[in-house]
């Protein structure tokens, strides 16, 4: 099943794919809040399907808006230096275990939607991913047992602003900035997939030339260990995302570097579950924050 969040003439809706055709239903609060329908902890998603197709209305995809398929997520974990290689270019060793940080829903953008690089930042990288909706609650999940919590999968542009991520050693504020966590277009169930979503191409491309190229298989921590590791610690809810890094080429560790700029359009596929598109804006009042004792209140 493969299954947006979608606004359309101003009206809130969702849609499913199916025989190479897009329906939507609108206005139906209990199916447009996908957030809501994967915390239900059943089949919503197919639900969401059936429903579409037994009385929803055909749509175009150039004509619709997409929104991040959650908008909300409980948590979303993010897995830096998950590829070999990508560990190798920024100078880290690969981790003995997952390295793992947060983002917020508030940076989250839709298929489309720009990416908002701050004006006194000229360091807006890429960062192509697999994206993990967790669909079952669990704690101390096992391997074995790890892929049966997963919902869906989807695609991540998990935009990084570099130089405020390395002011210091935690990432959190160069990895939150608003409108730089793309997310979408669709939540792909897993029976659509091979299992643990392993084994797909992952690409980035940036005005259309390839800046990473990769295959899911080449995660050092594949999905399964990373549901298990992390429900060891924290109670993995339905909702959940787990963002499962980027492979080899971002833009900060080439020489010489390559980062986003306004106009540009980055895309991330991933072979199966789709392509996210992104055009890059520059946001104008962005001021960059001055450390020391001064204050102007
Ligand atoms: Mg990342």
């Amino acid at each position: 099943l493969r299954i947006a969040k979608i606004r359309h003439n101003n009206q809130l809706g969702v849609a499913a794919v199916g025989d190479g055709t897009l329906r939507a239903i609108f206005g139906d609060q209990s199916l447009n809040d996908l957030d809501e329908v994967v915390r239900a902890e059943g089949g919503g998603l197919r639900h969401v399907y059936e429903r579409c197709f037994e009385s929803g209305v055909p749509v175009q995809e150039a004509e619709v808006v997409f929104l991040p398929p959650l908008s909300r997520p409980s948590k979303i974990l993010c897995v830096g230096l998950n590829y070999r290689e990508h560990a190798d270019e920024t100078g880290f060793d690969a981790p003995e275990h997952p390295t793992i940080f947060a983002r917020f829903a508030s940076g989250l953008i839709g298929h489309n939607n720009p990416l908002v690089k701050p004006a006194f930042s000229d360091e807006l990288d890429f960062e192509g991913e697999m994206a993990v909706v967790i669909g079952r609650s669990g704690k101390n999940i096992s391997r074995e047992q790890a892929l049966e919590h997963v919902a869906a999968y989807s695609v991540f542009n998990d935009g990084s602003i570099r130089d405020v991520q390395f002011q210091t050693t935690q990432w959190t504020v160069g990895k939150n900035f608003d409108g730089t966590g793309a997310f979408g277009p669709w939540l792909v169930t897993p029976d659509e997939l091979p299992r643990g979503a392993t084994g797909l191409d992952i690409v980035t491309r940036l005005n259309g030339e390839v800046v990473q190229s990769a295959s899911t298989a080449d995660m050092i921590f594949d999905v399964a260990e990373l549901i298990s590791s992390l429900s060891t610690a924290m109670t993995l809810e339905a909702g959940d995302v787990i963002v499962s890094g980027t492979p080899a080429g971002v833009g900060f560790s080439r020489k010489p570097p390559l980062f986003m700029q306004e106009g540009d359009v980055c895309e991330v596929e991933i072979e199966s579950i789709g392509c996210l598109r992104n055009p890059v804006v520059v946001d104008q009042r962005a001021q960059l924050s001055t450390s020391g004792s001064s204050s102007t209140n």
